[in-house]
């Protein structure tokens, strides 16, 4: 029997067994095999992103989200603006917290069914010099889009701007090189394609940009640079670190390596949408995005018309049976969300697929179109 339940969700995801048994012990937070531990995922953490000396990779306590509040508050100067790339909610969360912390922010939008176009940044950068970073989704989760990041990281690049990358749904699965693509700051988490517990957050970020960001933040718990710096100064953290949650992503940064690093893990999310998309189309439904715009990570499907589907009653019968999916968070069409990542297989794919084609039929849906 497969891991039960199967978490089809954008997060947290489901754990290999092997990663969750790595929560069992318990660490000293100043204990030379624990300091170790955060070196070793540190270096993964740049690995993954082809990062040399011009990088180094912070980590945070906490979710996601504070991450990019900690590297957009501390290395967005108090004098900076920033504009922020938007076709989802990943987007406007970027404006919100930067409004908070009381930096001037401005933004670009586009609708959440289209990708941001680089040569309309390109010619707003042209025309308003006072912007001095921009921040981007690299994959846009509340539809599940893939955004053209190498194209925006060359044009904000070329204006003299900087950029950070919200990558969180994407790092571990999709290519993203600080070879080839400029940035000052990559956020991402521990709990979604790299497949850990959730807990830890983690910036890429730019060196010389981060030393040179003393005194921006405006939190002392969310002070990139000083988290940076009492990493380096001794390998602890600052304040009681995640210790069992840091195993697990360790022992899941194995796997990820184990399984043939970003290549092996995008492969299988591949196949994992590829027959995802294929068996619900053969049900009938209509995905929201055009497959040119599909991450492999999470698939928006409209909701049927037909009177008989109730989401409610779907996602319960589907829970029963073991597959957990998660409602949409689209502003305008009715839909709902399957993902693709975490410990799941194409055959867990297919059990998914083969159990919402008996529940729609249970629920005497005759027809599927939107
Ligand atoms: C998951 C996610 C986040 C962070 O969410 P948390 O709930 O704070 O972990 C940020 N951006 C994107 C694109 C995401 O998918």
């Amino acid at each position: 029997m497969r891991q039960r339940p199967l978490l089809l969700t954008p997060g947290p995801l489901t754990t290999a067994p092997e990663t969750r048994a790595a929560l069992g012990r318990d660490w000293g937070s100043r204990d030379k095999a624990f300091t170790a531990m955060t070196a070793r995922v540190r270096k993964s953490v740049l690995d993954i992103a082809h990062a040399g000396a011009d990088h180094t990779c912070i980590l945070l306590q906490g979710s996601g989200t504070f991450a990019v509040e900690s590297a957009i508050g501390t290395l967005l100067p108090r004098d900076g603006h920033l504009m922020v790339l938007v076709n989802g909610a990943y987007g406007q969360r970027m404006i919100r917290l930067t409004e908070r912390m009381g930096r001037r922010v401005s933004s670009l939008s586009w609708p959440e069914d289209q990708a941001i176009e680089a040569e309309k940044v390109n010619q707003t950068l042209a025309k308003d010099p006072s912007i001095t970073h921009v921040a981007a989704v690299y994959c846009e989760t509340t539809s599940g889009l893939l955004n053209p990041i190498g194209e925006i990281a060359e044009v904000v690049a070329s204006r003299g701007r900087r950029l950070f990358i919200d990558a969180m749904s994407a790092f571990g699965a999709l290519p993203l090189s600080a070879r080839e693509v400029p940035f000052d700051a990559i956020m991402a988490s521990s709990n979604k394609c790299i497949e850990g517990v959730p807990g830890v957050g983690l910036v890429v970020a730019r060196v010389s940009s981060l030393a040179a960001s003393e005194g921006n933040a405006h939190s002392v718990s969310l002070d990139l640079h000083d988290q940076w710096r009492g990493l380096e100064k001794n390998g602890q953290w600052r304040f009681t670190p995640p210790t069992q949650v840091l195993a697990a992503f360790d022992a899941a940064l194995s796997a990820h390596a184990q399984e043939g690093g970003v290549m092996g893990r995008g492969g299988r999310y591949r196949e994992n949408c590829r027959r995802l998309v294929m068996g619900m189309r053969a049900l009938g439904f209509h995905t929201f995005l055009p497959d040119s715009l599909q991450a492999p990570i999470i698939v928006t499907f409209h909701s049927p018309r037909d009177p008989a589907f109730a989401f409610e009653t779907l996602y319960d019968a589907l829970s029963a049976a073991g597959f957990i999916i998660y409602p949409g968070k689209l502003t305008e069409a009715e839909t709902f969300r399957m993902g693709c990542i975490g410990q799941v297989h194409p055959e867990d794919i297919d059990e998914a697929v083969a159990a919402v084609g008996r529940v729609i039929q249970e629920m005497g849906v005759a027809s599927c179109s939107p």
